[in-house]
């Protein structure tokens, strides 16, 4: 049962409930060369023996291995470059000119690689060294047989998997859809570039939420829809809203918290049953919200640039990948040890920013500077969030915490924190 939207979740209750609201996207076809950071929906079966046939590692000579021995003369019976495929089955005391990659003729069994030959004549070689006997063929099949499966549904497509999709002339594959992520920043003080003048001049702030939200959306496998800035007045926020009921997930920065102007609260709140948080029981965060409207997954972050920036990496981005199709959707913690003391008193999970060096065999953690939410330059400078759990009040130099690292590309299953 969703928790009563009075209650101040915890992250790791947010995150559970914000989840239970979304599913994977349905899947489509994709040329291959498109299909990078998305997810399979299938198990992918090779159609071909890979490689196709027993080929040689080396450039040298195919032969029988009982031929192979130091001093031996065999007769050079053809020529096979990568490519060219043998003619001939070869018989005893033959040869073949082969090069790396080339199929290996039947009957032999080895390639003597060129540096343990000598070339006598046209039709004849020497064996200098019988190291090579039963050696440098790769069997047909042995890396993967057509028919088995090569990639399990759920496997997110790399640079890798795109390679070996590719070795098996996988040019199309089934993935999830791409979600789009509708990003809407709000607040009367917040301008976008057309306002320059204004904000040079000290009359309003940069609308940096609309910048990094729409980049974190990115980063994280969405395309980024964005809906711009809205005044803070509840007709036009309606009406922007509007705009974003083709995205599969709603990410809206300001306008959250208690004050008469934070009128997404209000909608949220007015919406009926839509409303499943808006409030956590973490710092950055106290002020998150997250409901269902019309269908769509809605997640109101603070305004606040760095708790935008924060937020949106702990609840928006597994939102996105769950919709990509990830089964993981959590980076991975990593234990690092505190280079300071710090203090955070209230009972709230803390997310800090922090950077991480290693020192000996430690990641050793020191605040970016000072925390407060307003430190924009904060969260460009981090390498991780250190987690401060919430029954923590203080924590001194030595101490061993655990991280997110913001690059950390291991995910888990549950979150971390
Ligand atoms: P709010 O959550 O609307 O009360 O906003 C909290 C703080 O974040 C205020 O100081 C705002 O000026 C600032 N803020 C709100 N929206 C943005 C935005 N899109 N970009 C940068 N700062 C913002
Ligand atoms: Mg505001």
């Amino acid at each position: 049962m969703a928790p009563a939207p009075q209650t101040r979740l915890t992250p790791a209750e947010a995150c559970r409930a914000i989840l239970a609201e979304i599913e994977p996207l349905e899947q489509e076809r994709v040329p291959l060369a498109d299909a990078l950071g998305r997810v399979l929906t299938a198990d992918v079966t090779s159609p071909i023996d890979l490689p196709p046939w027993d080929n040689s590692a080396m450039d040298g000579y195919a032969a029988r291995a009982s031929d192979v021995v130091a001093g031996a003369e065999l007769r050079v019976v053809e020529l096979i470059p990568a490519g060219g495929f043998p003619t001939r089955t070869l018989g005893p005391g033959e040869c073949a000119r082969i090069f790396t990659g080339a199929p290996v003729p039947s009957g032999a069994d080895s390639v003597v690689r060129q540096e343990h030959t000598t070339r006598l004549d046209r039709d004849r070689v020497r064996i200098d060294d019988a190291h090579d006997a039963g050696r440098n063929v790769r069997p047909r099949a042995e890396d993967i047989a057509a028919g088995t499966v090569a990639l399990t549904a759920g496997t997110e497509v790399g640079a890798a998997q795109m390679a070996f999709l590719a070795a098996m002339a996988t040019f199309e594959v089934e993935v999830h859809r791409r979600p789009t992520v509708a990003i809407l920043s709000t607040g009367d003080e917040v301008a976008d570039e057309d306002e320059r003048e204004e904000i040079l001049a000290g009359r309003k702030i940069a609308s940096s939420n609309t910048y990094g939200m729409a980049a974190a959306a990115i980063a994280a496998g969405a395309d980024a829809l964005s809906l711009g800035i809205v005044r803070d007045d509840q007709a036009q926020i309606r009406d922007r809203l509007a705009l974003a009921d083709a995205a599969d997930l709603l990410v809206t920065s300001g306008g959250m918290s208690v004050g008469e102007h934070d009128h997404l609260r209000a909608i949220l709140e007015a919406s009926g049953d839509a409303m499943r948080f808006w409030r956590l029981r973490s710092r950055p965060g106290a002020p998150v919200g997250f409901g269902v409207l019309d269908g769509l997954p809605w997640l109101g972050l603070p305004g606040n640039p760095v708790s935008a920036m924060v937020t949106f990496e702990l609840f928006a981005r597994p939102a996105i990948r769950r919709l990509l199709g990830h089964r993981r959707l959590f980076r991975r913690t990593v234990p690092v040890v505190l280079g300071e003391r710090l203090e955070t008193p209230a009972r709230l999970t803390h997310f800090l920013r922090v950077t991480l060096i290693e020192e000996g065999d430690a990641l050793v953690a020191r605040l970016t500077g000072p925390q407060g939410s307003g430190f924009v330059s904060s969260m460009a400078r981090s390498d991780a969030l250190l987690i401060v759990p919430e029954d923590r009040d203080e924590a001194g130099p030595g101490d061993t915490l655990r991280a997110i690292r913001l690059n950390e590309a291991a995910h888990v299953t549950e979150a971390p924190f």
